[in-house]
């Protein structure tokens, strides 16, 4: 019952989109606490397969895993140098002059590396902003200049749109000349091909499970405890508003989680159901905060839990019936859960 999350699933999906950018470097992205899997854990099961890059969104997230990691694992955090925080440890990714400028004060001799944007307008340097500090940043720190020069793409999960070869241009043409490592690929990008894949890949929610990486392992399992059961008979409701009402006499299972356990309340009534044995049982009436109603109806005996997510509702097909990406159903998994790591 609860939440299981396969590391040996996460480890086999990082090796497998490792294969697939053979001549680059992969990272593991474990911003938003391994997108809400565990970040302790998941870095801890990625170090023992090799992964010793590391990123993060915040330095706070950073400095959760720096205990679990040992001194190579190189810790990036993607927000950058923020004014008095605190980097021990960790690799800030410098995303506009003012960072640099402000990094290079507190920090000398210390680590960094460079975010540019190459297109999608949401974190990094212009192409102005880095030619004017580019050959400071080169030279900083005895010449070995930054640890990488990084920028993220919009698009990668839809391989025909242009965006990805003008991101692609861009980030060549503002990188030319540059002896530093250079990274543009998370998930979606190392599935683009070879061009995308520089020195050092990002993924992220293919780690996961998660699309784009169809091939992805599933990690999680998510099974929900049955409160209750009762009959209900044609003409009678289930749950707030009474939005569902039964048509004929019918079985409801009541089970024991919500929207405050992240179970997004789009699902009510969404065509998602609840799992027994492969099983489908559809929800029926609103999740709310702490329970879910579906109707059990059609099992011959309701067993003591019922699957949210499991193999024949994985957290793709999830988030579609809830009108979202599968990574906000996963880092919308709250602590509530108990969690069993396999
Ligand atoms: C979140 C993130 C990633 C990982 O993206 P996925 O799509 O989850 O693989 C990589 N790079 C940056 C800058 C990110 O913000």
């Amino acid at each position: 019952m609860g939440l299981t999350i396969d590391t040996g699933a996460i480890v086999a999906n990082w090796r497998a989109l490792a294969g697939r950018a053979p001549a680059a470097r992969a990272a593991a992205v474990v911003k938003a606490d391994a997108y809400g899997l565990g970040a302790p854990r998941v870095v801890a099961a990625l170090y023992a397969a090799g992964a010793r890059d590391f990123f993060v969104a915040l330095a706070k997230e950073g400095r959760a895993i720096r205990p679990h990691l040992p001194d190579d694992a190189r810790i990036n955090v993607l927000s950058g140098h923020m004014e008095g925080e605190d980097l021990a440890g960790l690799v800030p990714v410098l995303n506009s002059p003012a960072q640099f400028f402000r990094d290079r004060v507190m920090r000398p001799g210390q680590p960094f590396a460079i975010q540019l944007d190459s297109g999608m307008n949401r974190m990094g340097m212009e192409a102005g902003e880095w030619a004017a500090i580019r050959a400071e940043a080169l030279a900083a720190n005895g010449g070995r200049g930054p640890d990488f020069i990084m920028s993220h793409l919009a698009c990668a999960d839809e391989p025909d749109h242009p965006a990805n070869a003008a991101q692609l241009a861009a980030f060549r043409a503002m990188t030319e000349g540059c002896a530093v490592p250079r990274s543009l690929a998370a998930t979606g990008g190392i599935l683009l091909g070879p061009d995308y894949h520089f020195d050092l890949v990002r993924p992220g929610v293919g780690l996961y499970g998660g699309l784009p990486f169809a091939e992805a392992r599933q990690v999680v399992r998510l099974s929900l405890p049955v409160i209750q059961t009762r009959q209900v008979e044609a003409g009678e409701y289930v749950g707030y508003g009474a939005t569902w009402t039964a048509g004929a006499r019918r079985r409801i299972a009541t089970v024991a989680a919500g929207y405050a356990d992240g179970i997004l309340r789009a699902l009510s009534s969404s065509g998602a159901s609840l799992y027994a044995g492969g099983a489908a049982c559809p929800i029926v009436g609103r999740v709310s905060m702490d329970l879910i109603t579906a109707d059990v109806t059609d099992l011959s005996s309701v067993p003591d839990a019922l699957e949210l997510i499991c193999p024949e509702q994985p957290i793709d097909r999830l988030a579609d019936f809830a009108g979202t990406i599968g990574y906000e159903v996963l880092t919308s998994l709250r602590q509530r859960y108990e969690r069993t790591y396999l």
